[in-house]
């Protein structure tokens, strides 16, 4: 095989699926992606708990959801295809004034920035949403309507398809193995199947972008780290459209899947690597979780087998790094969102696809998230991560 492109995406997931539609809708048809799968969504995307959400404590991430939430909700106008978007919400619940503080300011950016939808709770109003809550050492807390989730998976192969339709091609078991450059910068791609000439090359590796940036000299400050999701059996009782609902006193929180619930928990223990293989331990720990904030889970019936594990690509900031190498011409980033891909998907293709045809972008100033933060120090600080 040897092909030229205009633009080469490496990796075929829910980034650069959304970075491939971003520029044919731009008008830039002209775009290869490559997936070294054998299908779609093998990567972070197919593990993602689809939580979207507006409720940040930083400007850039709070753009970002501006951007995104809109393009859930209009998604079938959009594409042709669904993204499953359930605007249930996310309830942000504090017991301690420092939390509770946290989120009073982040309440005050988010509003400012132009969110209309997100309201501060008192303890009561956290109670008559969700009565199951145990309630003693709750302060108050924070909802936003317009917080919910998507289906990952449909988001990607919706993105991907619209983009198929406008011009781009998606290539399967096509392994990027190298990356040619030249005095004018990136020259192509080398992969399993041959050589693809291409001046610009996106790397929308996910949780392997380091390895691809590492092709062309470049050293990414990414890190695998271990995620794990615990879905329930079926578990009648709760409220109708139950949100979100994040315990900030342990980071545990649960949102309604199907007739049951998906958990997750931030294991402080975890430690970066590639491993993606579930802990049963993790079982337990969780649950502990569950039933200290709410108190039914007790009856909570879990299926190991069912439970899984991915990887969150982490940055040093929680930030993602998106934009140009600056010392390779021609190569993009869109990588590291620290758990955020799936939900920061549709802005990142619309920065991505701006920053390579226009040089800047119009959502916001593009070099908040481009890898020069790190040796220049303005790191952007995210401190709510989930
Ligand atoms: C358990 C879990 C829960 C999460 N929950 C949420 C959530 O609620 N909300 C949210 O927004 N995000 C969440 N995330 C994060 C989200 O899933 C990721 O940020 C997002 O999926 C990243 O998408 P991506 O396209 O960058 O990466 P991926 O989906 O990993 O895609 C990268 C692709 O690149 C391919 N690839 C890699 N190397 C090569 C190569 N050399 N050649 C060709 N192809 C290659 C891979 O096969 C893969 O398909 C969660 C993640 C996990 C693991």
């Amino acid at each position: 095989m040897s092909e030229t492109a205009e633009v080469v995406i490496i990796g075929g997931g829910i980034v650069g699926s959304s970075v491939a539609w971003h520029l044919t809708y731009a008008g830039c048809r002209d775009v290869l992606v490559l997936e070294r799968e054998s299908q779609q969504g093998l990567g972070s995307t197919g593990k993602s708990m689809g939580g979207v959400r507006a409720q940040f404590a930083t400007a850039v991430n709070i753009r970002m959801s501006l951007y995104s939430i809109p393009i859930f909700a209009a998604f079938e106008e959009i594409t042709g295809r669904p993204s499953e978007y359930k605007s249930h919400g996310y309830m942000f619940v504090a017991t301690a004034p420092r939390h509770l503080d946290y989120l009073r300011r982040n309440f005050e950016l988010q509003t400012a920035l132009g969110l209309k939808q997100v309201e501060m709770l008192s303890r009561e109003e956290i109670i008559h949403r969700v009565p199951q809550l145990r309630s003693d050492d709750i302060l108050g807390g924070s909802f936003c309507a317009t917080d919910g989730f998507v289906d990952p998976y449909s988001v990607m192969k919706g993105f991907m398809a619209s983009a198929e339709e406008h011009g781009a091609r998606l290539r399967r078991n096509v392994t990027v193995t190298g990356i040619d450059t030249d005095s004018r910068g990136v020259a192509g791609v080398r992969t399993t199947n041959g050589s693809i000439s291409a001046r610009t090359v996106v790397n929308a590796a996910g949780p392997w972008a380091a390895e691809i940036a590492r092709m062309a000299g470049v050293d990414l400050p990414i890190e695998p780290l271990r995620r794990m999701l615990v879905p329930t059996e079926p578990f009648p009782g709760l409220p109708d459209r139950l949100p979100m609902v994040i315990d900030m006193s342990t980071g545990f929180h649960f949102r309604p899947e199907g007739l049951g619930l998906l958990m997750a928990w931030n294991d402080p223990d975890e430690t970066p690597g590639f491993k993606t293989s579930f802990d049963p331990a993790f079982i337990e720990k969780i649950l502990t979780h569950a039933v200290n904030r709410v108190p039914c889970f007790e009856d909570l019936q879990v299926n190991p087998h069912r439970a899984w594990a991915g990887l969150y690509a982490m940055t040093p900031d929680h930030h993602a790094i998106i934009g140009p190498a600056p010392e390779v011409p021609g190569l993009f980033f869109a990588n590291g969102f620290s758990g955020h891909g799936v939900m920061h998907s549709p802005a990142t293709g619309r920065i991505t696809a701006d920053l390579i045809l226009h040089r800047s972008s119009g959502l916001l100033d593009a070099r908040d998230l481009g890898l020069p933060r790190f040796a220049e120090g303005r790191l952007l600080e995210e401190t709510a991560v989930l």
